[in-house]
């Protein structure tokens, strides 16, 4: 727990882009979880690194994210840690020839907005997806024939008061280097893309959107597909075929829509959805001897 004083430095090192005691239902998807009692918004990567330094020297921990749209946030409050968002506030954006450069918090949206403005195609599937780049490039997020590694060429991250920089990432399904180190902060990443044909990137577009609303809950806060695929297998439709669709514990639901994503109905809290999530787990594993990894990340004890 940081002291006034602390809260206070902290505050002037980010200019001012500081709150406490700051409802982590408003920065999640999920619209679930308790009050941080810290949480920094950075603008810029040298406050960001100030920030760290100095949490380090008070040996304070941190934990960063991003859009919130992976996580799913204890509803007991957070106050051993600080709370990094890179997000609206961490999203500068520059075009140059074919490359997107952005700091880590641009959304995916933003940056298929700016591909397409700029005629270059490789992000036109990736839209819909409600995360930042930063979030996409550790989760090696994808939708469709997108996945964010046929994309990303370049990666500045700051580990341990260091900046690195990357150009292997050890991509593979839902995973990145960064999910093997430690302490580790994405601060800007450079996208390659192509030439293409503006109205065919629109529409591409658009026939993605159409495609996410058709099949995804979108009128209701969630984290997305909560499991990882296993051996080729579509958790949604084994969830279904289990009677497990449309089953609910307090304000949690599977959805009816693509069992694949647990929504929140209303009031749901973090052990609502933690109990289905057992439930689906259990059942696969009594039933098909599988055992499911959740895709959505854990904040908070
Ligand atoms: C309706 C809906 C649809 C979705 N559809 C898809 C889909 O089609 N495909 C898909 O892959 N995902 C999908 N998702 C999940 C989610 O949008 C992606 O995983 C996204 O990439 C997460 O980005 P984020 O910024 O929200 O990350 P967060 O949820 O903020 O964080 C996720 C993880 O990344 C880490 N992280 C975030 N930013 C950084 C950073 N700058 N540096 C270091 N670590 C960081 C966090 O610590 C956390 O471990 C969907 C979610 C929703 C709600």
């Amino acid at each position: 727990m940081l002291s006034k004083k602390q809260i206070l430095i902290l505050k002037k090192i980010v200019h001012g882009n500081l709150e406490t005691n700051v409802s982590m239902k408003n920065h999640t998807s999920f619209r679930i979880g308790g009050n941080a009692s810290v949480v920094i918004f950075p603008s810029e990567i040298p406050d960001l690194i100030e920030a760290i330094l100095y949490l380090n020297k008070i040996k304070c921990k941190y934990y960063c994210f991003g859009l919130g749209s992976n996580l799913l946030v204890s509803d007991n409050n957070i106050c051993d840690i600080v709370l990094i968002k890179l997000g609206r506030n961490f999203n500068h954006v520059t075009v140059d020839k074919n490359k997107i450069i952005a700091y880590s918090g641009a959304s995916l949206n933003s940056l298929c907005m700016h591909a397409l403005n700029a005629e270059l195609t490789g992000l036109e599937d990736a839209f819909g997806i409600p995360g930042s780049i930063g979030g996409a490039v550790l989760m090696n997020a994808g939708a469709y024939n997108f996945e964010t590694k046929n994309v990303v060429s370049r990666v500045v991250a700051l580990i341990n008061n260091k900046i690195q920089i990357f150009t292997e990432f050890n991509f593979s399904y839902r995973h990145s280097i960064f999910q093997e180190l430690k302490n580790v902060i994405i601060l800007q990443v450079e996208l390659k893309l192509n030439k293409g044909i503006k109205a065919n990137i629109k529409s591409r577009m658009d026939e993605i959107m159409n495609l996410r609303k058709t099949t995804q809950p979108l009128d209701f806060p969630s984290a997305g597909s909560v499991f990882k695929r296993i051996n080729g297998i579509v958790v949604s439709y084994e969830i279904d075929k289990m009677g497990l669709k449309g089953k609910s514990i307090g304000g949690a639901l599977i959805s009816t829509k693509h069992a694949g994503f647990i929504v929140n109905t209303g009031n749901a809290k973090c052990q609502d959805v933690k109990d289905l999530i057992n439930l689906v787990k259990e059942k696969f594993k009594k039933e098909k001897n599988i055992e499911l990894k959740e895709e959505i990340k854990y904040l908070g004890g």
